[in-house]
Protein backbone atom coordinates (compact mmCIF):
# COMPACT_ATOMS: atom_id res chain seq x y z
CA UNK A 1 0.00 0.00 0.00
CA UNK A 2 1.25 3.17 -1.13
CA UNK A 3 0.39 6.42 1.13
CA UNK A 4 0.14 10.19 0.91
CA UNK A 5 -0.44 11.81 3.69
CA UNK A 6 -0.99 15.53 2.98
CA UNK A 7 1.91 15.72 0.85
CA UNK A 8 3.41 18.87 -0.85
CA UNK A 9 6.48 19.65 -2.95
CA UNK A 10 7.77 23.10 -3.11
CA UNK A 11 10.85 23.35 -5.37
CA UNK A 12 13.79 25.38 -4.71
CA UNK A 13 12.54 28.52 -7.21
CA UNK A 14 8.98 28.09 -5.23
CA UNK A 15 7.14 26.03 -7.55
CA UNK A 16 4.52 24.03 -6.06
CA UNK A 17 4.91 20.95 -7.85
CA UNK A 18 2.40 19.35 -5.22
CA UNK A 19 -0.01 21.07 -3.34
CA UNK A 20 -1.64 18.42 -0.24
CA UNK A 21 -2.12 15.48 -1.94
CA UNK A 22 -3.98 13.11 -0.08
CA UNK A 23 -4.01 9.84 -1.31
CA UNK A 24 -3.68 5.98 -1.33
CA UNK A 25 -3.21 2.86 -3.52
CA UNK A 26 -3.76 -0.23 -2.28
CA UNK A 27 -1.93 -3.41 -3.66
CA UNK A 28 -2.48 -4.61 -7.18
CA UNK A 29 -4.15 -1.59 -8.79
CA UNK A 30 -3.41 -0.28 -11.85
CA UNK A 31 -3.24 3.83 -11.61
CA UNK A 32 -3.12 5.85 -14.04
CA UNK A 33 -1.88 9.81 -13.73
CA UNK A 34 -2.92 11.90 -15.81
CA UNK A 35 -2.71 15.96 -16.17
CA UNK A 36 -1.01 18.50 -18.55
CA UNK A 37 2.60 18.82 -18.78
CA UNK A 38 3.61 20.46 -15.19
CA UNK A 39 0.50 19.10 -13.37
CA UNK A 40 2.87 17.70 -11.11
CA UNK A 41 2.95 13.60 -12.38
CA UNK A 42 6.58 12.99 -12.30
CA UNK A 43 6.70 14.86 -8.79
CA UNK A 44 3.98 12.44 -7.92
CA UNK A 45 5.48 9.30 -9.29
CA UNK A 46 9.34 10.00 -8.02
CA UNK A 47 8.01 10.85 -4.50
CA UNK A 48 7.11 7.44 -4.10
CA UNK A 49 10.96 5.80 -3.98
CA UNK A 50 12.16 9.38 -2.69
CA UNK A 51 13.95 10.44 -5.89
CA UNK A 52 12.70 13.59 -5.18
CA UNK A 53 12.25 14.37 -1.42
CA UNK A 54 8.87 16.12 -0.07
CA UNK A 55 8.55 19.19 1.70
CA UNK A 56 5.86 18.70 3.59
CA UNK A 57 3.75 15.68 4.77
CA UNK A 58 4.68 11.89 4.85
CA UNK A 59 4.73 8.88 2.08
CA UNK A 60 4.38 5.52 3.34
CA UNK A 61 4.67 2.55 1.49
CA UNK A 62 3.48 -0.57 3.41
CA UNK A 63 3.59 0.82 6.69
CA UNK A 64 6.91 2.57 6.52
CA UNK A 65 7.57 5.88 6.22
CA UNK A 66 9.64 6.67 2.64
CA UNK A 67 10.03 10.78 3.92
CA UNK A 68 11.95 9.50 7.17
CA UNK A 69 13.61 6.51 6.21
CA UNK A 70 17.43 6.24 6.80
CA UNK A 71 19.74 5.45 3.96
CA UNK A 72 19.49 1.45 4.63
CA UNK A 73 15.86 1.48 5.11
CA UNK A 74 15.17 3.50 1.85
CA UNK A 75 17.20 0.62 -0.02
CA UNK A 76 15.38 -1.84 1.46
CA UNK A 77 12.18 -0.11 0.31
CA UNK A 78 13.54 0.62 -3.12
CA UNK A 79 13.97 -3.46 -4.07
CA UNK A 80 10.52 -3.74 -3.53
CA UNK A 81 10.02 -0.73 -6.49
CA UNK A 82 10.50 -0.94 -10.02
CA UNK A 83 10.81 2.14 -12.59
CA UNK A 84 10.58 2.36 -15.95
CA UNK A 85 11.12 5.76 -17.33
CA UNK A 86 10.66 7.39 -20.95
CA UNK A 87 14.21 6.67 -21.15
CA UNK A 88 14.91 3.47 -21.19
CA UNK A 89 17.74 3.39 -19.07
CA UNK A 90 19.78 0.00 -20.27
CA UNK A 91 23.30 -0.57 -20.25
CA UNK A 92 23.30 0.14 -24.37
CA UNK A 93 26.25 -2.06 -25.47
CA UNK A 94 25.05 -5.25 -23.17
CA UNK A 95 22.68 -8.07 -23.80
CA UNK A 96 19.40 -7.97 -23.03
CA UNK A 97 20.11 -10.89 -20.83
CA UNK A 98 22.33 -8.94 -18.99
CA UNK A 99 20.58 -6.02 -18.68
CA UNK A 100 17.83 -7.50 -17.05
CA UNK A 101 19.83 -9.56 -14.32
CA UNK A 102 20.60 -6.55 -13.08
CA UNK A 103 17.12 -5.96 -12.43
CA UNK A 104 18.12 -8.29 -9.52
CA UNK A 105 20.84 -6.21 -7.64
CA UNK A 106 19.07 -2.87 -7.81
CA UNK A 107 19.54 0.05 -9.87
CA UNK A 108 22.29 1.43 -7.27
CA UNK A 109 25.15 -1.09 -8.17
CA UNK A 110 27.57 -0.76 -10.90
CA UNK A 111 27.34 -3.15 -13.61
CA UNK A 112 30.20 -4.28 -13.74
CA UNK A 113 30.68 -5.46 -10.22
CA UNK A 114 28.10 -8.05 -10.96
CA UNK A 115 28.88 -10.32 -13.21
CA UNK A 116 29.43 -14.05 -11.76
CA UNK A 117 26.90 -13.34 -8.78
CA UNK A 118 23.60 -14.47 -10.41
CA UNK A 119 22.19 -18.06 -9.45
CA UNK A 120 20.59 -20.72 -11.85
CA UNK A 121 17.52 -19.43 -10.38
CA UNK A 122 18.03 -15.88 -11.61
CA UNK A 123 18.93 -16.44 -15.07
CA UNK A 124 15.34 -18.60 -15.56
CA UNK A 125 13.37 -16.12 -13.80
CA UNK A 126 15.30 -14.00 -16.54
CA UNK A 127 13.80 -15.80 -18.92
CA UNK A 128 10.51 -16.27 -17.53
CA UNK A 129 10.36 -12.09 -17.68
CA UNK A 130 11.64 -11.91 -20.79
CA UNK A 131 8.82 -14.41 -22.14
CA UNK A 132 5.89 -12.63 -20.33
CA UNK A 133 7.07 -9.59 -22.39
CA UNK A 134 7.47 -11.49 -25.73
CA UNK A 135 11.02 -11.11 -26.04
CA UNK A 136 12.74 -14.00 -25.12
CA UNK A 137 14.35 -14.28 -28.70
CA UNK A 138 15.70 -11.37 -27.76
CA UNK A 139 17.72 -13.04 -24.71
CA UNK A 140 21.57 -12.32 -26.34
CA UNK A 141 20.99 -9.29 -28.88
CA UNK A 142 22.47 -6.24 -27.29
CA UNK A 143 19.90 -3.79 -25.97
CA UNK A 144 20.73 -1.18 -28.55
CA UNK A 145 19.99 -3.45 -31.35
CA UNK A 146 16.21 -3.39 -30.05
CA UNK A 147 13.57 -0.82 -31.03
CA UNK A 148 12.39 1.65 -28.38
CA UNK A 149 9.49 -0.60 -27.53
CA UNK A 150 11.07 -3.69 -27.60
CA UNK A 151 13.81 -1.79 -24.93
CA UNK A 152 10.95 -0.34 -23.05
CA UNK A 153 9.60 -3.74 -22.54
CA UNK A 154 13.22 -5.18 -21.95
CA UNK A 155 13.01 -2.08 -18.70
CA UNK A 156 9.43 -4.21 -17.48
CA UNK A 157 10.97 -7.60 -17.47
CA UNK A 158 13.99 -6.30 -15.16
CA UNK A 159 11.52 -5.06 -12.55
CA UNK A 160 10.25 -8.37 -12.94
CA UNK A 161 13.02 -9.82 -12.33
CA UNK A 162 14.06 -7.30 -9.72
CA UNK A 163 10.54 -8.98 -7.75
CA UNK A 164 9.42 -5.97 -7.03
CA UNK A 165 5.74 -5.71 -5.77
CA UNK A 166 5.32 -2.19 -7.05
CA UNK A 167 6.41 -1.04 -10.53
CA UNK A 168 6.37 2.60 -11.03
CA UNK A 169 6.22 3.78 -15.03
CA UNK A 170 6.69 7.50 -15.83
CA UNK A 171 5.53 8.29 -19.13
CA UNK A 172 6.91 5.08 -20.68
CA UNK A 173 5.28 5.25 -23.71
CA UNK A 174 5.48 8.90 -24.48
CA UNK A 175 8.40 8.09 -27.45
CA UNK A 176 6.27 5.36 -28.65
CA UNK A 177 4.18 4.92 -31.70
CA UNK A 178 0.44 3.85 -31.40
CA UNK A 179 1.21 0.10 -31.87
CA UNK A 180 3.88 -0.28 -29.58
CA UNK A 181 2.03 1.94 -27.00
CA UNK A 182 -0.48 -0.99 -26.95
CA UNK A 183 2.01 -3.39 -26.92
CA UNK A 184 3.76 -1.71 -23.80
CA UNK A 185 0.60 -1.07 -21.40
CA UNK A 186 -0.37 -4.52 -22.75
CA UNK A 187 2.40 -5.90 -20.62
CA UNK A 188 1.91 -4.05 -17.60
CA UNK A 189 -1.89 -4.65 -18.03
CA UNK A 190 -0.77 -8.44 -18.06
CA UNK A 191 2.00 -7.87 -14.84
CA UNK A 192 -0.75 -5.71 -12.80
CA UNK A 193 -3.74 -8.90 -13.66
CA UNK A 194 -1.32 -12.17 -13.29
CA UNK A 195 1.87 -11.06 -11.31
CA UNK A 196 -0.56 -9.08 -8.89
CA UNK A 197 2.30 -6.47 -8.98
CA UNK A 198 0.96 -2.68 -8.29
CA UNK A 199 1.21 -0.55 -11.34
CA UNK A 200 1.28 3.38 -11.30
CA UNK A 201 1.67 5.21 -14.75
CA UNK A 202 2.42 8.65 -15.85
CA UNK A 203 0.27 8.97 -19.22
CA UNK A 204 -0.60 11.89 -20.98
CA UNK A 205 -3.42 9.89 -22.91
CA UNK A 206 -6.55 10.05 -21.34
CA UNK A 207 -8.32 7.88 -23.64
CA UNK A 208 -5.12 5.27 -23.09
CA UNK A 209 -5.62 5.84 -19.22
CA UNK A 210 -9.13 4.76 -19.48
CA UNK A 211 -8.42 1.89 -21.37
CA UNK A 212 -5.68 0.30 -18.85
CA UNK A 213 -6.23 1.53 -15.76
CA UNK A 214 -8.82 0.43 -12.90
CA UNK A 215 -8.39 4.13 -11.35
CA UNK A 216 -7.31 7.77 -12.88
CA UNK A 217 -6.12 10.08 -10.72
CA UNK A 218 -5.74 13.80 -12.21
CA UNK A 219 -3.86 16.45 -11.37
CA UNK A 220 -3.90 20.03 -11.95
CA UNK A 221 -0.87 22.73 -11.20
CA UNK A 222 0.30 19.75 -8.14
CA UNK A 223 -4.00 19.70 -6.81
CA UNK A 224 -5.63 15.94 -7.00
CA UNK A 225 -8.58 17.15 -8.83
CA UNK A 226 -10.05 14.09 -9.83
CA UNK A 227 -9.91 10.08 -8.07
CA UNK A 228 -12.06 7.61 -9.47
CA UNK A 229 -12.73 4.69 -12.53
CA UNK A 230 -12.60 5.32 -16.17
CA UNK A 231 -16.56 5.08 -15.96
CA UNK A 232 -16.86 7.79 -13.45
CA UNK A 233 -14.03 10.12 -15.16
CA UNK A 234 -17.08 9.27 -18.69
CA UNK A 235 -19.60 11.08 -16.36
CA UNK A 236 -18.13 14.24 -15.86
CA UNK A 237 -16.98 15.21 -19.22
P1 LIG B 1 4.52 16.59 -14.99
O1 LIG B 1 5.23 15.31 -14.71
O2 LIG B 1 3.04 16.50 -14.76
O3 LIG B 1 4.84 17.19 -16.31
P2 LIG B 1 6.33 17.65 -13.00
O4 LIG B 1 6.08 16.85 -11.79
O5 LIG B 1 7.51 17.34 -13.82
O6 LIG B 1 5.01 17.66 -13.90
O7 LIG B 1 6.43 19.19 -12.59
C1 LIG B 1 5.51 19.81 -11.72
C2 LIG B 1 5.91 21.27 -11.56
O8 LIG B 1 7.14 21.34 -10.85
C3 LIG B 1 6.13 22.01 -12.87
O9 LIG B 1 5.69 23.33 -12.72
C4 LIG B 1 7.62 21.93 -13.05
O10 LIG B 1 8.07 23.01 -13.81
C5 LIG B 1 8.11 21.99 -11.64
N1 LIG B 1 9.38 21.28 -11.47
C6 LIG B 1 9.63 19.99 -11.71
N2 LIG B 1 10.90 19.68 -11.43
C7 LIG B 1 11.48 20.81 -10.97
C8 LIG B 1 12.77 21.16 -10.50
N3 LIG B 1 13.74 20.26 -10.42
N4 LIG B 1 12.96 22.46 -10.12
C9 LIG B 1 11.99 23.36 -10.18
N5 LIG B 1 10.76 23.11 -10.61
C10 LIG B 1 10.49 21.86 -11.00
P1 LIG C 1 22.31 9.33 -7.20
O1 LIG C 1 22.07 10.79 -6.93
O2 LIG C 1 22.87 8.58 -6.01
O3 LIG C 1 23.01 9.05 -8.48
P2 LIG C 1 19.57 9.25 -8.04
O4 LIG C 1 18.51 9.26 -7.02
O5 LIG C 1 19.86 10.52 -8.77
O6 LIG C 1 20.87 8.65 -7.37
O7 LIG C 1 19.22 8.12 -9.08
C1 LIG C 1 20.00 7.92 -10.22
C2 LIG C 1 19.15 7.25 -11.27
O8 LIG C 1 18.84 5.92 -10.81
C3 LIG C 1 17.82 7.96 -11.48
O9 LIG C 1 17.83 8.67 -12.67
C4 LIG C 1 16.80 6.87 -11.52
O10 LIG C 1 16.28 6.71 -12.82
C5 LIG C 1 17.50 5.61 -11.09
N1 LIG C 1 16.88 5.08 -9.88
C6 LIG C 1 17.15 5.41 -8.63
N2 LIG C 1 16.42 4.71 -7.77
C7 LIG C 1 15.65 3.91 -8.49
C8 LIG C 1 14.68 2.92 -8.20
N3 LIG C 1 14.31 2.60 -6.98
N4 LIG C 1 14.08 2.31 -9.21
C9 LIG C 1 14.43 2.62 -10.44
N5 LIG C 1 15.35 3.51 -10.80
C10 LIG C 1 15.96 4.15 -9.85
Amino acid sequence: MIEFKDVSKVYGNGTRGLDHIQLTIGDGEFVSIIGLSGAGKSTLLRSINRLNDVTEGEVVVDGTSITRADKRELRRIRRRIGMISQSFNLVKRSTVQKNVLSGRLGYYSTFKSIFGLFTEEDYKNTEKALATVGLLDKLHSRSDELSGGQQQRVSIARALVQRADIILADEPVASLDPVTTQTVLKDLERINKEEGKTVVVNIHSVELARQFSTRIIALRAGRLVFDGTPDELTEER
